[in-house]
């Protein structure tokens, strides 16, 4: 198939390498041309701007920042919608607003261009390996014409509802992975206050009903203290910024969900921005008194 593909950061960059490892043509924009270079490498063909990437393609993926960047990307000078065809499918994988999704599917309808909101989770390794969750809002129909290059993204690939239902699933996916980050550093902190080994303490609780998948894999890197981005404090910050303004709008409570952000808020706050989310265990050692001997 034809494809076009912008936005080639930690997430984008390995998951257009895997369209492009499974044989389809794809077209690539991104804002800085060093992050165009493993793409072009592989094969793909280089583009001057969104408008071009969607050429002549049947799909185009976005894999960029926030609300305002899809809807650059989407509606903007030299936008995809400047560039696709009518037919073309939009499929933005970013993390934005449900209600932001919505309202570009709606603009892009008007010029004959399906979208579907598809943000994903698993994070950089499954978008290496080719097995991120994909949480799908839009028709079926569009759903169906893209299911094939989904297939080279993902493993679990799930059509949730209308416009804007793969936002909202993906907006609970970040309520429960944001505090269950903090949650966790949290019981670290308190094992290495008093004294204890908190490796021995992640194996035990591996064992019973705390163990979880973030317990192993965000537990493990951050008492190897690894804060690496992965996934960047900022974009935690972001997504649960567009889960209480949606509680807001709705007038629904979200109290785990408030007090996690104030810990994102504070890391972006205190130059941990840029670090992997897990460094939220750094905020709660200064929270205590720094780390101990
Ligand atoms: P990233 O490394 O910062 O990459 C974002 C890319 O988007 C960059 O390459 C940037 O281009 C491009 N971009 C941003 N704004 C743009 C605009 N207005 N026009 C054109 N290009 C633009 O971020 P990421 O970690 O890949 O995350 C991307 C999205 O996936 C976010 O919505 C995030 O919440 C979501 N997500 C991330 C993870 C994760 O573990 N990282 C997991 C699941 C979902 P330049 O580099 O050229 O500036």
């Amino acid at each position: 198939m034809e494809a076009g593909f912008v936005g080639l950061g930690i997430m984008g960059r390995p998951m257009a390498l895997n369209l492009l490892r499974a044989g389809h043509r794809l077209r690539v924009w991104s804002r800085r041309a060093e992050s165009m270079r493993p793409l072009i490498d592989a094969g793909a063909i280089a583009c001057d701007s969104a408008a071009q990437a969607a050429q002549g393609a049947q799909v185009v993926f976005s894999m960029v920042a926030d609300a305002p960047d899809v809807k650059q990307v989407a509606l903007g000078e030299r936008g995809v919608a400047d560039g696709a065809a009518r037919g073309c499918v939009f499929v933005d994988m970013s993390t934005i607003a449900p209600g932001a999704a919505r309202s570009i599917a709606a603009r892009l309808a008007e010029r004959g261009i399906d979208m579907l909101d598809a943000p994903v989770s698993g994070g950089e390794a499954g978008a290496i390996s080719g097995s991120l969750t994909i949480m799908v809002g839009g028709n079926s129909n569009a759903f169906e014409r893209v299911r094939p290059l989904f297939e080279c993204l993902g493993k679990s690939i799930t059509l949730i509802g209308d416009s804007g239902a793969g936002q909202v699933a993906k907006a609970c996916n970040q309520v429960v992975t944001g505090i269950s980050v903090a949650v966790i550093a949290e019981a670290f902190n308190y094992a290495r206050v008093n004294g204890v080994d908190g490796e021995r303490v992640r194996e035990a609780l591996l064992g019973g009903f705390a163990a979880s998948r973030i317990l192993d894999n965000h537990g493990g890197r951050m008492l190897a203290r690894n804060f690496k981005p992965g996934f960047k404090a900022w974009m935690h910050q972001k997504d649960l910024r567009i889960v209480l303004d949606e509680a807001h709008r709705l007038g629904i409570a979200l109290p785990a969900a408030a007090a996690t952000a104030q810990l994102f808020n504070a890391m972006s706050g205190s130059s941990l921005g840029e670090d992997d989310s897990i460094g939220v265990l750094k905020l709660y050692e200064r929270l205590s008194g720094g780390v101990g001997p």
